[in-house]
């Protein structure tokens, strides 16, 4: 990952040894799963939504360090959210990792944390390996239990 600085990459690498909120969650009431045949990335997300909000948020699956680490940051962003921020702050971050818009993160502690990904831009198979969680999110907030593959985005 030498496209990725320094600082990024390893916050890329730690997320990817360390995946946080990794595991099954209990008595989920929207889940999807999604595939990016690219890479072979698999990832299952499961959310339990309660009063509108995300009250908890977990994935499991495997694949490359920028899925896994994507996953891992989106779950810790994304824990407490409504649903309405939280798909806010996904197109935010589709804009920001495919480069469609200049996204201002000034003061925006969320999408702080997420510009670890923001150069992907330049380097479009992997942005579909960033982006996969997320199409799995929009899918489990949907409560459509399906796959989701990076082809269908
Ligand atoms: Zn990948």
């Amino acid at each position: 990952m030498t496209f990725l600085n320094d600082l990024y990459q390893e916050v890329i690498l730690d997320h990817n040894r360390r995946p946080r909120n990794y595991g099954e969650l209990d008595d989920p009431n929207g889940q999807a799963q999604g595939y990016n045949p690219f890479c072979g990335d698999r990832v299952n997300v499961a959310i339990r939504k309660k009063n509108g909000a995300i009250e908890d948020v977990k994935f499991t699956g495997s694949g490359c360090a920028i899925s896994t680490a994507s996953a891992s940051i989106m779950t810790e962003v994304l824990k407490g959210k409504s649903e309405e921020e939280a798909r806010q702050l996904c197109q935010k971050f589709l804009d920001m990792v495919t480069g469609k818009r200049e996204v201002d993160s000034e003061g925006d502690d969320d999408l702080e944390k997420l510009l670890v990904f923001h150069r992907l831009s330049e380097y479009p198979v992997r942005v579909k390996c960033a982006t996969l969680v997320w199409h799995a999110l929009l899918a489990a907030l949907e409560s459509k239990n399906r796959e989701v593959t990076t082809e269908d985005i």
